[in-house]
């Protein structure tokens, strides 16, 4: 899509360009968040463990159905990779792709995470973000996006032909391995693309492509999370430390981050339904008697 076209422009060019978009996905149908709720629980809830993911390493994390997260930034301005599953089924994790086309390409309060075909249902909503006044920067940037994948060392490889151990994909594989006790090969095939917490990026506004810039992220700040089913979280502490220059490599200055968990006052939750698994009947119209 990009250099010199090797088709010219058809006549009715102009009328073809200047027709207004519309939105894929309007998200008014979608279940409402029950943002007094959100609130309620927010006021009235209990630390009862803390994480804490060194530089360049990742952990994982559970966080009961009801309870609620935050990834605090501790030391300097550091992003992280999240990965989110549900504890029951570790077949069901968070879906980017869907994510990006209901809310957009970076998430804040109110937006959800969703979990992949065929289950698509929340399994965590943002109840909380102090970078929320960042809003989107003059060169298009914001925070916590849904777009960037993760830094992992395939691509390193591609790029640099070298083989740095430390990128958020492996970080996130040994993390997951420890969670399935010793089983690396399965943690590598359930890690998938991430939200990029507290990282800055966006599109160039001449070529579209993926760009990163210092993390506005300072320490005390946080992104909180709702966990609408069980939880296993994973989250790196990305070697890009805070992506202001290099990733893929152990040049940048990185800190930990602290995930806290908080228990919530179950009085809060009395009128809350739980989101079921997709209600889609799964027959693709696929007539079984061929
Ligand atoms: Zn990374």
């Amino acid at each position: 899509m990009k250099g010199i076209p090797q088709n010219s422009a058809p006549t009715d060019y102009q009328d073809r360009q200047a027709i207004e978009p519309v939105i894929c996905y309007p998200p008014e149908t979608l279940p409402p968040v029950d943002k007094k709720m959100l609130q309620a629980l927010r006021n009235d809830m209990t630390l009862v463990d803390t994480v804490t993911v060194p530089p360049r390493d990742a952990r994982t994390f559970t966080v009961p159905q009801g309870h609620i997260f935050r990834i605090v930034s501790s030391e300097g301005s550091q992003v992280g990779d999240l990965n989110l599953f549900n504890q029951e089924n570790l077949d069901e994790r968070f879906y980017t792709g869907k994510t990006r086309a209901l809310h957009g390409t970076h998430l804040s309060t109110y937006d959800r995470m969703w979990s992949n075909m065929p289950y698509i249902r929340p399994l965590a909503t943002i109840s909380y973000d102090t970078l929320d006044w960042y809003g989107f920067d003059e060169f298009g940037g914001s925070v916590h996006d849904v777009i960037g994948t993760r830094c992992d060392p395939y691509t390193g490889y591609l790029l640099n032909h070298d083989h740095y151990h430390y990128c958020c994909h492996s970080n996130l594989t040994r993390a997951m391995g420890q969670y399935l006790d010793g089983d690396y090969k399965r943690a590598e095939t359930l890690v998938h693309d991430v939200l990029n917490v507290f990282m800055c990026t966006g599109f160039t506004q001449d070529t579209h492509q993926y760009f990163m810039k210092a993390s506005p992220v300072r320490p005390g700040d946080y992104i909180e999370f709702f966990a609408e089913v069980n939880l296993v979280g994973a989250l790196s502490a990305c070697p890009g430390g805070d992506c202001s220059t290099k990733h893929s490599s152990d040049e940048a200055a990185c800190y930990p981050l602290v995930v806290e968990i908080y228990k919530t006052n179950p009085a809060h939750l009395a009128n809350w339904i739980p989101p079921k698994i997709n209600g889609y009947n799964g027959s693709h119209a696929i007539d079984e008697s061929l």
